[in-house]
């Protein structure tokens, strides 16, 4: 903002930033129109293949894991607690040892797990659809009419997808530092059709922001019109912390039981990002009671999930030297590099230009860049035109992204090299779409 309360100009942001890193003068750096085409164009002669557009695990990532391959032998037929693992038998929720595994993960007990498959967007997507057809556990009745549903924004794509695809209607409010913003969930709560809250709590897909336990505890005692309101936790990011001073993923289950409402909470998560993606296994935490009514359901529907992968998991992850911490700090050598990469680059291109600002997380997958005018789309495309794949421009917000300023970077897959590279053309084409911005404006 200038001294007038306008929003600054491109031409004056650098300005001002030129004076700052440059005071005499001298050798101005504002790159003009002209000059920043004729940069990309060179960019766009190197036939660059980038991709930082998902988030997935490296393949160095995944051969942390490569003992997963062969932990199982021929003796492995037969649990520790019995359960033959190469027949039917031993229950829905999952194998008894796999449901004690991911209860410490999510600090409750086993009776209030479920392990299933190789996916926690699946153990979502299936919850959501009994609520639609049976409602959960306590809910009067199912969740027909026109249910809405509260989204965290910037979020994840894939979560704004499902609820669409679910007939939910969503409702936006915005991803704070500390958590989904309580005070605009508050007041949406207020309505009975409002029926549930889904978001990330550690390290949020993109922001990075974690929910404190304060705001957990916020969200728990929460007064609501529907009866059985029920708060959708992704934890999708609960463990992968980048740096030793990491942040504490909050308790949603335990502010719940605290709060009176020990049946308001779902907890989900996965191996995805700790073992191998789409092949590990996705589980679920809430009250014991939620547990056993979602059982029976999804009982329906399978005799059981694959015994013999879980077997493979608790093996795995029991046996690895240090246990999941040290998995997880072996992820962390591998990641942090390329966060703090992205992080020096962009600060090293646009500095204090005040033409983006950009996310730190001190953990999970992503980093979420804001362009100050807004120019997301522009510079996705332009960066597409010079081989660096991004996530769509608005594909952070159900609809579209309002401010037209939000892109998602992922940097987890590339190699640091390449991680670099595409930083520095992502750098350009801020500059580059900002000037045209700029240009238009004049
Ligand atoms: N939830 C979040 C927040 C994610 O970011 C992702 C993948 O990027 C997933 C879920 C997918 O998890 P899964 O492989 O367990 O279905």
């Amino acid at each position: 903002m200038s001294a007038t309360g306008r929003p600054l100009t491109y031409r004056a942001v650098y300005s001002r930033f030129n004076r700052r890193v440059n005071p005499s003068g001298s050798s101005p750096q504002i790159r003009d129109l002209k000059t920043l085409q004729r940069t990309y164009e060179t960019y766009q002669a190197l036939g660059l293949s980038l991709n930082m557009q998902r988030g997935q695990p490296s393949d160095a990532d995944l051969d942390l894991s490569n003992g997963l391959l062969s932990v199982v032998g021929p003796k492995d037929t037969v649990s520790p607690s019995g359960v033959e693992l190469r027949n039917y038998g031993g229950g829905v929720a999952g194998l008894p040892e796999a449901r004690a595994l991911f209860a410490e993960l999510l600090n409750t007990v086993p009776e209030g797990v479920i392990v299933g498959n190789n996916s926690s967007l699946e153990l979502q997507s299936l919850t959501l659809m009994w609520a639609l057809l049976r409602g959960l556990n306590g809910s009067p009745g199912p969740w027909r009419g026109s249910p809405k549903i509260i989204v965290s924004v910037p979020g994840y794509d894939r979560h704004f997808s499902l609820l669409q695809a679910l007939g939910f209607a969503l409702l936006s409010v915005k991803m704070t530092p500390e958590g989904p913003d309580v005070k605009a969930v508050q007041t949406l709560v207020q309505n009975e059709s409002v029926k549930g809250l889904l978001f990330v709590p550690t390290y949020s897909n993109p922001t990075g922001d974690t929910t404190t336990q304060a705001v957990a505890q916020e969200l728990a005692t929460l007064k609501t019109a529907a009866p059985d309101f029920t708060i959708f936790a992704d934890d999708a990011y609960r463990v992968h912390h980048l740096t030793p001073n990491h942040d504490t993923p909050p308790d949603l289950l335990a502010a719940c039981a605290a709060a009176g409402h020990p049946h308001r909470a779902y907890v989900f998560g996965s191996t995805s990002k700790i073992t191998f993606a789409g092949a590990g296994l996705g589980f679920m935490a809430s009250s014991p009671a939620n547990i056993t009514y979602l059982s029976k359901l999804l009982g329906q529907q399978t005799i059981g999930p694959n015994k013999l992968e879980q077997y493979r998991h608790v093996k795995f992850l029991r046996d690895y030297p240090g246990g999941l911490r040290a998995l997880m700090m072996a992820h962390a050598r591998l990641i942090a590099p390329k966060f703090e990469a992205v992080d020096r680059v962009l600060t090293r291109e646009l500095g204090a230009s005040g033409l983006a600002s950009w996310t730190k997380p001190k953990g999970g997958y992503f980093i979420s860049l804001h362009t100050r005018a807004p120019v997301a789309a522009r510079v996705v495309e332009l960066a597409k035109g010079a081989g660096v794949a991004l996530t769509p421009a608005g594909a952070t917000y159900p609809d579209d992204d309002p401010t037209g300023s939000n892109i998602r970077l992922a940097p987890t897959r590339p190699s640091l090299a390449e991680i670099e590279q595409a930083t520095e053309v992502i750098a350009l084409c801020i500059e580059l779409a900002s000037a045209e911005h700029e240009a238009r404006s004049d």
